[in-house]
């Protein structure tokens, strides 16, 4: 067992029982809230609140791959250290930097790395221009591995630590991106994309033939390591009723494997999805018809949604995972982020490659954007919680991932908060922590990020050359 302790300043986000847990405990006086802000609930009666210490240190076994705790660095060091002083752990001295915990993407197509930033269309003609015509590749093993490696490398230099992601209707497309992470060890969610109509012959896979491949990557993947597997039809479009029906009872027979799809993202896509069922009240009946609703189901989009659906989504406890930079590049809509959090939980996602940055502090920045043209606020500590713990919580994994308690996996970003001039500048301006994390949020991206660890194990060190 090798124990390292990263001293920094920490920031994270705590539940009303971590909290509890934490006043109870014998570290209570590292206990160091500066504020209690109560946040908006993204489970119905959950709050949460930063934790921030300024002259913190993180405990990390990196066998376990596991924090053992956290505190004020000189608690934690005094500690530690053995007879004569001196320290029997290994320590990274990050005192000028902050460390948060890694950053979670609820919703990003890995294949789509490579036609990220594709001009000219909204979702229908973009996905039949551009999305297909990239995806039809992934049946070969080579460009799959190849594309799934550096996507991740890709999430790593962004602080991304986890995600749940498309893949394509290949089932190699997701054996190579399982494998990967594996490699990485990271904490992962996939499945290969069911479609079975209104798409290219090459991507169709037979209705029973789909429904068979995510069966077998179920067997060899769920649960395997951090690996998880999500049922993934693509859309109401793309799947025939028999389809989402064998989605459904596919999902309905596990107790943890997820499902992901798409809902109302655009117009022509809803008015498209009615005229494919006539006989259901609106596009969201289709998925609970099919039994596709529940804890477990995160939902992309759902920007154009009737009040009857909002409710439905806030009764089957279905997610939503709201995709900012994608919404604006595909001009499919504004996001209404608090009526959608009055009903259910939301996650934030990158939605690459609509969304045009797999940086979440990016996609924080024009989340921000996209309330302020509807007069609603998003502050720093609640676009921090949402990248972190939120997301977290949307996927159910905080009881593994999400902030520096101890025992949860230790996945965390070192952060450089003056990175370039004009950050370096601009943070030397600020007065209170608050702003200097809004400054973060709305300037920070792939260049702040200047380590991320992955269970006790650095996996990206910014170079410096
Ligand atoms: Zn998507």
């Amino acid at each position: 067992m090798t124990l390292h302790i990263y001293q920094a300043r920490l920031l994270h986000y705590l539940t009303e029982s971590d909290r509890t847990e934490r006043t109870t405990s014998d570290h209570s006086q590292t206990l160091a809230v500066e504020r209690d802000i109560t946040l908006l609930p993204v489970i119905e009666g959950v709050q949460v609140y930063p934790e921030y210490i300024a002259d913190g240190a993180l405990v990390v076994d990196d066998m376990i791959g596991c924090i053992v705790e956290y505190g004020r660095s000189e608690t934690i060091l005094s500690k530690y250290a053995n007879e004569e002083g001196r320290l029997a752990v290994k320590v990274h001295d990050y005192r000028d930097k902050l460390i948060m915990p890694g950053f979670i993407d609820t919703h990003v197509h890995y294949p789509q790395i490579d036609m990220i930033a594709a001009y000219g269309e909204q979702l229908l003609d973009w996905l039949n221009n551009y999305t297909f015509v990239t995806e039809a590749n992934f049946g070969d093993p080579k460009v799959a591995h190849d594309t799934a490696q550096f996507f991740l490398n890709q999430l790593l230099a962004n602080g991304t630590t986890s995600a749940m992601v498309f893949s394509t209707s290949h089932p190699e497309s997701v054996n190579a991106f399982f494998t990967e992470s594996h490699k990485l060890n990271t904490r992962m969610i996939t499945g290969n994309v069911l479609m079975d109509q209104n798409a290219p012959d090459n991507l169709c896979v037979p209705t029973e033939q789909g429904i068979r491949d995510t069966q077998n990557i179920i067997d060899n993947w769920h649960e395997r390591g951090r690996q998880h597997v999500a049922i993934t039809p693509r859309f109401a479009i793309t799947s025939t009723p028999k389809q989402l029906q064998m989605a459904g009872e596919l999902y309905a027979s596990y107790e943890s494997v997820y499902l992901q799809t798409h809902l109302a993202e655009n117009h022509d896509e809803i008015a498209f999805v009615k005229q494919l069922y006539p006989n259901h009240k609106g596009y969201l009946d289709v998925y609970d018809d099919m039994g596709l609703l529940g804890r477990r189901t995160t939902l992309a989009h759902s920007i154009h949604l009737e009040i009857s659906e909002y409710e439905r989504l806030r009764d089957t406890g279905t997610q939503i995972s709201h995709c900012p930079t994608s919404n604006l590049f595909l001009g499919s809509g504004l996001f209404d982020l608090p009526k959608t959090l009055s009903y259910t939980g939301v996650s934030i996602a990158t939605d690459v490659g609509a969304g045009t940055s797999l940086s979440m502090l990016t996609t924080l920045s024009e989340a921000y954007k996209i309330q302020q043209l509807q007069s609603n606020q998003l502050s720093a500590h609640q676009g921090l919680y949402q990248i972190t713990l939120g997301n977290a919580q949307s996927l159910l994994l905080d009881n593994k991932i999400g902030n520096f308690m101890p025992n949860k996996e230790a996945d965390f970003v070192v952060i450089d908060m003056g990175a370039t001039e004009l950050l370096e500048r601009r943070m030397a301006q600020t007065k209170t922590l608050e702003e200097q994390l809004f400054v973060l949020m709305m300037l920070g991206d792939d260049r702040v990020i200047d380590q991320t660890v992955i269970a006790g194990v650095s996996r990206y060190r910014k170079s410096t050359a």
